[in-house]
């Protein structure tokens, strides 16, 4: 009877092994590369229903996408941008200007790169406006670059840097919709045809992810800071709230129309998730884990890896 008893508790051991091993060997490695792209002052419905956007509609529909991601109170430029890299509202970055101003120093509040940077892991941030040097605390980006020009030029250098030192957590900042749609007002012709400029860039930059031999292993997410309406934006009006949010890569659902509303303080959250990294608990940025396939290990920190 005891030999019974033995037999039977050794095969429920086995059991719980086997169900242990096939629940862990469904979850994910973390990426070893995620690029953000932030395309300012594209609004969703110029993205998707005005512009010849080839590249950002292949990304769409090869992965998961919104077109009703929500930019922060005020919908402008440094401040948006600083929640969509820091996963909190302006309420608590803090960073309500929307000028470079060197007197008032780096954001305050944690980043992505810092995150990255503790990680160690490797991180670069290629702008078109120099204001975004805010969000760029010393020490946690190894490349900033403010390159003072239009989104192809921008994608080349960022491109270029791609090939040559693999970041593992990029950003990229493309103005042109957002000067085009104070110029000529949001859904000119000239604005269609920025967001389309835009469009040309990212393709520039997928190249420079094949052509670095990481295209494969990267989550790539494309958003923007705010969209537009008339010929400025800032407001509350849906025109300057909705942006796009789209994620792609190889363990990204496909053509996966994500059902959570979604913020740009996501941005920050997915990356750090899609990294295999932990999300501060004071980040109002989430995960959005439903575009992956499965979840995603958390990685080792290099603090860790040191003990
Ligand atoms: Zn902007």
């Amino acid at each position: 009877m005891k030999q019974r008893i033995k037999r039977v508790l050794a095969g429920l051991f086995v059991f719980v092994l086997v169900f242990t091993a096939a629940q862990v060997s469904v979850a994910l490695t973390p990426f070893n590369y995620v690029l953000i792209i932030s395309i300012d002052g594209a609004r969703s419905d110029i993205v998707f229903c005005r512009a010849e956007s080839r590249n950002i509609r292949a990304l769409s529909s090869g992965g998961a996408y919104t077109f009703w991601a929500q930019s922060i109170v005020p919908s402008v430029t440094l401040p948006a941008h600083t929640s969509m890299l820091t996963g909190v509202k302006a309420s608590v970055h803090k960073i309500t200007w929307n000028d470079y101003k060197p007197e008032k120093g780096y954001v305050q509040v944690t980043t992505v790169f810092e995150l990255a940077k503790a990680a160690g892991l490797k991180t670069a941030m290629f702008t078109g406006k120099q204001k975004l040097l805010h969000i760029a605390k010393p020490g946690t980006v190894d490349k900033f670059r403010w390159v003072n020009s239009n989104a192809g030029v921008i994608a080349r250098a960022a491109a270029e840097y791609i090939i040559e030192e693999k970041p593992n957590l990029c950003f990229v900042h493309l103005p042109d919709p957002d000067s085009a749609g104070h110029s000529w007002g949001w859904g000119s012709a000239n604005q269609v045809k920025s967001v389309e400029d835009c469009d040309k860039a990212i393709g520039v930059l997928l190249d420079g992810l094949r052509s670095a031999g990481i295209l494969d292993q990267a989550f790539i997410i494309i958003s923007a800071d705010h969209g537009g309406h008339g010929k400025g934006h800032g407001t509350t009006d849906p025109r300057d709230m909705c942006v796009p949010f789209i994620c792609s890569g190889a363990s990204v659902k496909s053509d996966y129309e994500i059902q959570a509303p979604v913020s740009i303080c996501d941005v920050s959250g997915a990356a750090i998730y899609a990294l295999g990294l932990v999300i501060p608990d004071t980040w109002t940025g989430k995960p959005i884990k439903e575009v992956f396939k499965e979840t995603i290990f958390t990685r080792a920190t290099a603090s860790e890896t040191a003990q």
